[in-house]
């Protein structure tokens, strides 16, 4: 049915191309494309033999030119851009010189400053319109299936949504006392920001970590979490007609939170370059290279992801509350594509998005954020291939009274 070019060959990109491969009625035919070429080499070797065809290539994806010459090589009916948010607008430029249709899982990033902001890519609104090709931004988890799932909620369940609490649970144990799970930059970016939420039309900015709950998880039990900024807030508020509250949270182990902690505290994870025997790092780029690589992490993590939201709202004029979540086992998804549960729950929305968009059951030209478009097709996909979800019609609510707060640690400072 089509043709996919994957840009990006790490730990999200690996799951999505598994689950590409599982799909070969849709997914005839995808290049793999990287920066280094020799490891979209090592999984085609690993995948060949199936129904999809594969080639590889290299590119740099911020060289429009290389890309260019790529796309028109290799003649895709979409580009999934599986490689990291700083690429996202020189993809975008290429897609629009070639008239291709377009997929990320993370909003575009300048290097230089965390934003977590979508302003650069719906500036391309027009652009994509004109040229008769659809951009779907953000579809992963989250953002990603929670946008999804936020439509299906005001889709089936409510005539109104005021209040939405996603929460994002990593239950894994990779044994090491501290690592990421995904892209280390990326990941410590996004929990070192001020955390963020949005109330009766405002912004509200706190410290980092500031905000914490211990949740009882269903399949997990209780875990702490923190409120942070995280990106579908932006657009999902946009989205969500007569919407009041909404919030992210994510879950953290104190080990993990120590560690950041002192990292911070010895500038590690700044993005400012300094001057190191005389040339210029970013101490941040340099912690990503002394820690574990994300994709070793697969075959040592145990335990359970959950991912979900709870929504309050009103149907029929009755009050209402709708948790939806879904729960992965990272040796699970180990054993069946070789990576932990991270980087599939990334990579197997990023596979049905992409595949949605070669049914051309979501082909509209134009820049959109996953909750835009009809979730019924993406849930059953969802159910399919590896990412079942699960319903609650009265669940514990994250500001309930058996909701246990997480006392403040002791002068600004985590203990250990
Ligand atoms: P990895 O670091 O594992 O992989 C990134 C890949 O991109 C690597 O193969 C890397 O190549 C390649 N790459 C980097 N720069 C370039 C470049 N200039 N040209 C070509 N290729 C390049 O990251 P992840 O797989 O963990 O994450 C991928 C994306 O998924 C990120 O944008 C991340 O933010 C997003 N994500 C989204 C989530 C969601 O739920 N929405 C959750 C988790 C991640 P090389 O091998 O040479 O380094």
């Amino acid at each position: 049915m089509g043709k996919a070019l994957i840009i990006g060959c790490g730990g999200v990109a690996s799951v999505a191309i598994h689950k590409c491969c599982q799909n070969s009625d849709i997914f005839e035919e995808i290049c793999i494309a990287s920066r280094t070429k020799s490891k979209c080499d090592e999984l085609k070797a690993k995948l060949d033999g199936g129904k999809t065809k594969i080639t590889t290539a290299r590119v740099d994806a911020n060289n429009l030119g290389e890309l260019i010459t790529l796309i028109e090589e290799v003649k895709p009916d979409i580009v999934m851009n599986l490689a990291l948010p700083y690429q996202d607008l020189t993809i975008m430029d290429a897609c629009l010189a070639t008239k291709t249709n377009y997929l990320d899982t993370a909003n575009y990033e300048p290097e230089d400053t965390a934003k977590f902001e979508y302003k650069w890519q719906w500036e391309y609104r027009e652009r994509f319109e004109k040229a008769g090709i659809t951009a779907l931004l953000g579809s992963g988890f989250d953002p990603g299936v929670t946008g999804v799932f936020s439509a299906f909620a005001l889709k089936h369940h409510f005539d109104e949504i005021e209040y939405v609490d996603i929460l994002d649970c990593n239950a894994g144990d990779h044994g090491y006392p501290f690592a990421t799970n995904f892209n280390p930059e990326i990941n410590i970016r996004e929990v070192s920001a001020n955390g963020r939420y949005w109330e009766n039309g405002e912004w509200i900015e706190t410290k980092p970590m500031e905000i914490k709950r211990v949740y009882d998880f269903p399949e997990i039990g209780e875990k702490d979490m923190y409120l942070l900024y995280h990106e579908e807030l932006e657009s999902l508020v946009q989205n969500i007609p007569g919407l009041k509250r909404i919030r992210f949270f994510m879950t953290f182990g104190q080990s993990y939170l120590t560690h950041l902690k002192c990292l911070e505290n010895v500038g590690m994870t700044s993005i400012e370059p300094i001057e190191f025997d005389g040339k210029q790092i970013i101490p941040l780029q340099f912690l990503k290279a002394v820690l574990p690589d994300p994709a070793s992490l697969g075959p040592r993590t145990k335990g359970k992801t959950n991912i979900g939201c709870i929504f309050k709202g009103k149907k029929d004029g009755q009050d209402k509350t709708y948790y939806i979540y879904n729960v992965c086992d990272h040796e699970e998804c180990y054993r069946e594509v070789g990576s932990q549960a991270v980087s599939y729950t990334t990579g197997v929305p990023a596979m049905i998005g992409a595949a949605m968009i070669l049914t051309e059951k979501w082909n509209r030209p134009g820049v959109y954020n996953i909750e835009e478009f009809d979730p019924d097709p993406f849930m059953e996909a969802l159910n399919k291939w590896g990412l079942p979800w699960n319903e609650d019609f009265n669940p514990v609510l994250v500001d309930s009274e058996t909701v246990k707060l997480i006392e403040p640690e002791k002068d600004g400072k985590y203990e250990n």
